[in-house]
């Protein structure tokens, strides 16, 4: 019988949940949970009922949760399944966890601000998210919370990765089709590498199941991004100045790229809280991304 902890990922084919199967893989027992049952269990989180016999079956000590309802504009029509994905299914998560007495690590976004701070956001700050991902985000945060368990919920942004679908893989296709490509640039954020994100994650994980770190002592909401900032153009713009490609990049105000959902125009998350609490430093975006880049090209 293994000793080693057992630790249910939940959404282990997503960017990061992909990359979590890898990091978290020294630190215990992996049951990789996905709604495709690739690499584990089957697990949807639309079935609140299964997902409670899941947990119950595999008795965690950890439960990380990286699936969600990401599709941003494709929530404004699906506001019910969004929230049942990305709210319900976290207060479930929570009470499982609590009777259990099981950590979670659980993600949430920069979606939950409305974008017109003048300063990085901070986790005390008013959230007030424009759209339905964002607003059912909010809830999920909150609802596992409220069930007391010992919870940690990193809100990141403008995650990123050489897998899956996200901004870095779609310019790299766009470069390559097209003769010009036109990029926001009046949305200011911090791209993350889904890389990075897991590989802190897991650190932190490390520490509690070491015993230097007790998520119920630190439970709550952290802020962990790329550090630094940059708009949508100025990412597109580093990805092209690391490329050999034909196509024209220009920038252009949001009003020219018009989307179902509203998105902030300032999302900086400040993550000092989250350096403090945890003793890790963050690398600047462009540094990651970097890596990310050489990684891809072999
Ligand atoms: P992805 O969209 O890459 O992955 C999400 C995963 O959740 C996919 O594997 C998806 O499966 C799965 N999923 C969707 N619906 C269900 C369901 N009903 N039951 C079980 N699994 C489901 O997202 P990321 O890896 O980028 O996001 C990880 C976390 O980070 C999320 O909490 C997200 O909200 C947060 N985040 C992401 C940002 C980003 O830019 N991507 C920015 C800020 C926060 P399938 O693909 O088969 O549908």
């Amino acid at each position: 019988m293994s000793t080693r902890p057992r630790i249910l990922l939940i959404g282990s084919t997503g960017q990061v949940g992909w990359e979590l199967v890898r990091t978290l893989a020294p630190l215990g027992e992996v049951v990789a949970a996905s709604i495709c049952g690739k690499y584990g269990p089957v697990v949807d989180l639309t079935d609140a009922v299964a997902l409670e016999r899941l947990i119950a079956g595999i008795e965690p000590s950890l439960i990380v949760n990286a699936a969600a309802y990401t599709a941003v504009d494709k929530a404004e029509a699906e506001p019910d399944l969004a929230r049942r994905i990305n709210a319900d299914a976290c207060g479930v998560i929570g009470e499982q966890a609590l009777r259990l007495g099981a950590g979670v690590l659980h993600y949430s976004t920069d979606f939950v601000f409305a974008g017109d701070a003048q300063r990085p956001y901070r986790e005390v700050d008013e959230p007030a998210p424009l759209g339905v991902y964002g607003e059912t985000k909010l809830a999920g945060e909150r609802q596992l919370l409220e069930t007391g368990a010992a919870a940690v919920v990193l809100r990141t942004s403008w995650v990123y990765g050489a897998r899956g679908q996200n901004f870095l893989l779609t310019m790299q296709r766009l470069f390559r089709e097209r003769d010009q490509v036109n990029v926001v640039d009046d949305q200011i954020g911090a791209p993350t590498w889904s890389r990075m994100l897991a590989e802190v994650s897991a650190q932190i994980l490390a520490q509690a199941l070491a015993g230097r770190l007790d998520l119920q002592a630190v439970r709550g909401l952290y802020h962990l991004s790329g550090g630094g900032q940059t708009s949508w153009y100025g990412f597109a713009r580093a990805i092209w100045e690391a490329g050999d490609y034909r196509a024209k990049l220009a920038p252009i105000p949001s009003a020219d790229y018009p989307t179902p959902a509203r998105r902030p125009a300032y999302s900086v998350l400040d993550n000092q809280h989250f350096q403090d609490t945890f003793a890790l430093a963050l690398p600047d975006w462009r540094h990651s991304l970097a890596q990310c880049l050489e990684e891809q090209q072999g």
